[in-house]
């Protein structure tokens, strides 16, 4: 029999461009950049989005040459700021000054071309700091809060090791390519069947060997799975479902946004079989954890 994949075989940054000449001509992005500033605009953004823009239909996806292409390649047709590594490296610059120290998670950040999870027109933004609509009035996360989340997870009692990590809200697949940087597996799951098959469709060019993407409520968890040292919601609930709770490894960490239109950050801990330990973090803004599964 084969051996088990190793983590991570084959570098989120080996398909990303590598640096050229036209990608340091960096100054549009750089400057929007600067515009657009922290408050997270998650609902916003979703909710300007126009659902059928986005390819995520068969005939789209089957369409080859955006989502297949080594961005290389692309870039050698068509030289482009915006899928610079040397942009990405600015945004990661730009997310370590808001705050975040840790370098596993800033070297994930800047290793995951978070264009390649982005339709086509909206990938001169992919390196802003901000959400942006992914289709089906959801978005793909502020990178900011992705590193800020995963920071918090890896802060635990086992020196930063993530062994298995769930993820609800897959979205786009964006924050479980960053995860599988850090974590030895990473399982995610996700309500809306379109999102599920375009996070499959992201994430298969980058060869990705230690996620596993579910279809499915996640507010159910993965019991079949469980347990998890760290669980992560990418969709805020009035409060953290019981299921996810009864499936943290004890000495686990959960962060999610919970509340309704003011949202907060909160980390649970596991200490024991029967106990938790919430502590509230920053306000934060996420689409809405939903239940159920839409086809
Ligand atoms: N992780 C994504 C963020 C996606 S936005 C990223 O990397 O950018 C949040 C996602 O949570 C949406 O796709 C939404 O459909 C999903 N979601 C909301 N409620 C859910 C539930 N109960 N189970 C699984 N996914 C859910």
């Amino acid at each position: 029999m084969t051996d088990k994949p190793k983590r991570f075989p084959l570098s989120l940054s080996s398909i990303a461009q590598k640096p050229s000449r036209a990608g340091q001509r960096a100054e549009p992005v750089r400057s929007a950049g600067t515009r657009v500033a922290t408050p997270q605009t998650a609902t916003l953004n979703a909710s300007r989005h126009v659902p059928a823009k986005i390819p995520v239909t068969d005939a789209a996806r089957s369409a080859p040459p955006v989502r297949q292409a080594n961005a290389a390649a692309v870039s050698e047709q068509r030289p482009s700021p915006m899928v610079s590594e040397a942009v990405r490296k600015a945004m990661v610059t730009r997310v370590a000054k808001q705050g975040v120290k840790d370098q596993k998670v800033l070297a994930a950040l800047e290793a995951v071309p978070r264009h390649l999870f982005m339709e086509p027109a909206l990938r001169s933004q992919a390196y802003i700091d901000a959400s942006l609509p992914i289709g089906y009035h959801q978005t793909i996360s502020q990178p900011y809060i992705v590193a800020r989340m995963i920071e918090i997870l890896r802060n635990n009692n086992n020196g930063g090791a993530l062994n298995r990590v769930l993820e609800i809200g897959t979205g786009c697949g964006y924050q479980a390519a960053v995860l599988s940087l850090v974590a030895k597996e990473v399982y995610s799951i996700e309500r809306i069947k379109g999102l599920h098959e375009l996070a499959k469709t992201n994430l298969r060019p980058m060869r990705v060997a230690n996620i596993r993407l579910h279809y499915g409520d996640g507010m159910l968890g993965l019991p079949q799975v469980a347990p998890f040292d760290g669980i992560i919601l990418a969709a805020a609930g009035m409060e953290v479902p019981q299921a996810l709770l009864d499936q943290m490894a004890i000495g686990g960490r959960l962060i999610a946004p919970v509340g309704d239109r003011r949202q907060v950050l909160q980390l649970i801990e596991r200490v024991s079989k029967f106990d938790w330990n919430s502590t509230t973090l920053e306000d934060c803004h996420f689409v809405p954890l939903r239940p159920g599964t839409l086809s």
